[in-house]
Parts: structure tokens; sequence; C-alpha cells
């Protein structure tokens, strides 16, 4: 008979890995499905100089591995595999991993958000070399130069403000005249003398070699007319979305897709909690991923307490 696991976590960035370590302390001997592409965002991210305990930085790829070693140091048995479904109608609850049925009394949802690319000619080639989706992580490797940010929501006007810290100039791209972003957040940025507008284009590719960025080659979404804008880096703010297909309708949601908690880290389903960026539409830090994964697991445990049958 399959054994039914006290919690299965599902999803491998710092939300996933803290709930690791701290249910493996536990004692409840977790397994954490870790996606065929474990770590998350942050191994799109060359160095995390924001995270407490690093005064030197890290290289999120290597923080993502230090992560996973003291989860496992604890027991928490990680698994390089993708879920493709749960069925939390009943406990135990049902996860599919390929062939496989896993059963589990609990779950952690930290699947996290990826944020959205443009999906423009080159952009592969300069991901995270050149072009990144988070000024916060990123901003500070490009002292001094100057940058675009493409977007006209509330994103993008934070990510462009918070860039002229650094950059000697920020340049907004649009694809209409119009902004979604709310007005104070819009003033923030007109009145700042470091940003610049490009309004009505979009960007039709991106230009330079590979390790080697050059800017963008814009196109006017009114006349098609194209012009190249030289830069030292682009930073994509058109939004995020959260990792929940395997879910279904299953658990609730707010209107972008996010799941809600509903008592603590618990969700609408007794016995599924969530934490990091697949709740989070505010602050997706790595930091605030990875107290959020420590809070579920603290949330498990104590609800395991009275549940566990
Ligand atoms: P958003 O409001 O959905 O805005 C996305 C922007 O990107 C829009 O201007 C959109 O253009 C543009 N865009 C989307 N797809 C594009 C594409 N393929 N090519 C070019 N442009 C594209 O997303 P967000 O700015 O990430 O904000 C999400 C939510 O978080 C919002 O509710 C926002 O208020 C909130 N937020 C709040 C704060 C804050 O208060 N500090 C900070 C950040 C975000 P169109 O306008 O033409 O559709």
């Amino acid at each position: 008979m399959t054994e039914v696991k006290d919690l299965i976590i599902i999803g491998s960035g710092p939300a996933g890995y803290t709930a690791g370590l701290y249910a493996g302390r536990a004692m409840l001997n977790p397994t954490l499905f870790a996606g065929f592409a474990s770590g998350g965002q942050l191994m799109l991210t060359s160095d995390i100089e924001n995270f407490p305990g690093y005064p030197e930085g890290i290289a999120g790829p290597e923080m993502m591995l230090e992560l996973r070693a003291q989860a496992t140091r604890f027991g928490c048995d990680i698994i390089d595999k993708n879920v493709d479904s749960v069925d939390i109608s009943e406990r135990p609850f049902k996860i599919n991993v390929g062939k496989e049925v896993h059963l589990a009394k609990s779950l952690i949802i930290t699947t996290g958000a990826e944020a959205i690319w443009l999906d423009a000619i080159n952009e592969n080639i300069h991901k995270g070399r050149g072009i990144s989706t988070c000024a916060t992580c990123d901003g500070a490797f490009f002292r001094d130069k100057e940058v675009i940010v493409i977007g006209g929501g509330d994103s993008a006007m934070e990510e462009a403000t918070f860039l002229t810290r650094f950059c000697s100039k920020v340049t907004i791209v649009h694809r209409r005249e119009g902004l979604r972003s709310s007005q104070i957040m819009t003033n923030r940025a007109r009145e700042n003398p470091k940003i610049a507008w490009k309004l009505n284009f979009s960007i039709k590719e991106w230009l330079g070699s590979e390790g080697n960025f050059e800017g963008a080659l814009l196109v006017n979404t009114g006349t098609g007319v194209e012009e190249k804008l030289a830069c030292d880096g682009a930073f994509i703010a058109i939004g995020h979305k959260p990792m929940t297909s395997f879910l279904g309708s299953q658990l609730e949601t707010d209107e972008s897709g996010y799941l809600l908690w509903k008592e603590n880290t618990m969700t609408s389903v007794p016995g599924v909690f969530a934490g990091g960026d697949v709740v989070d539409t505010r602050y997706r830090q790595a930091i605030t991923a990875a107290s959020m994964g420590c809070m579920a697991a603290i949330d498990v445990e104590k609800w395991l307490e009275d549940n566990r049958h």
C-alpha cells in the first residue's frame, strides 16, 4: 500500500526549501517535489545582495543549492520531478507525478510565480545577462548605465523609479499612450528627471550577441516605423503569473490567479497550505518567500496535531 506522508511540499524556491527545512526539523519527514528545473526564479538571478547573512552577496543558483542542502540535512526528501496534478477533494490528498500517485495528509504549495517575458527576438540569449525581470535583484549591476523598462503598469513605474537610484538614465517603453499605473506611481515616475519615455513603442528585437547586450529594436505601434534604442540593460515589467495550473480550480484565488490564505497560511481547503510568490502580489523577495515557507511549515505542524487521521 502507498505510504501516506504527513506532508508533501510542491515547489523549490526559497519558500519550499525553507518549509522543507522547518518541517524536517519538526520530524514530519516531508517529501518535496522540486520540479525538473528546481530552484525557482533565483536560478535566473546572478547575485543576491539583499538576503541577510551574505555580506558579500551570493549567486542565486548557489544559494538555492545551499537551501536545498540545508533542507536535506534535516530529512526533507527532495525529488526533482514535476507534479502534474493534485486531487485535494478528500484526504489523504493525491499528488500525481507522471504515473506515480503520492499520498499526503497535508500539502504546502510553494510553486511561485513567473515573470511574464516578452518573447521578442533574441530574448533567450540575453536573459539574466542584459535583460532582467527584477530591478530589486539586478538594478545595482547597472550603476551609471542606461537602461529601459518595458511596461505601463505599477510594476514598470516602480521598477523605473527604483532603477534611477543606480542608473544614469531610465527609459520607459510602453506599447500605447495611456498608462495602466496608478496616479501616484505615474506622477512619481513623471516627476523623476532621470526617466525618459518612449510611448507607443513595442520591442521587436533585442540587439547584440550573447553576453554583449546592446539595446532594442523598437517599433512604433501606430506607424510601424522601426528605430534602434541603444542601452546597457532592459527590465521587463509586464506582470507576473502564479504557477497554479496543476491545481485546476480546486483552490480559491484572487482575480489574477494568486492563491488566497484563509486562516494563517492555510488555503481554502483545510490541510493545504501555501507560501511565497504563489500567494504574494506585493513583496516577491527571496527573504519574504523564505519567511512564508517557515510560517506554512509551522502552521502544518500545528494543524497535524489535531488532524493527523
Ligand atoms: P499590470 O498592471 O497588468 O500591467 C502590465 C503592463 O504591461 C501594462 O501596461 C501592459 O500594457 C503591459 N504589457 C502586458 N503585456 C505586454 C506585452 N506583451 N508587451 C508589451 N507590454 C505589455 O501588471 P503590474 O504592473 O505587474 O501590476 C500587477 C498588479 O500589482 C497591479 O494590480 C498593480 O497595481 C500591483 N502593483 C502594485 C505596486 C505598488 O502599489 N507598489 C507595485 C507593483 C504592482 P497595457 O496597459 O497596454 O495592457
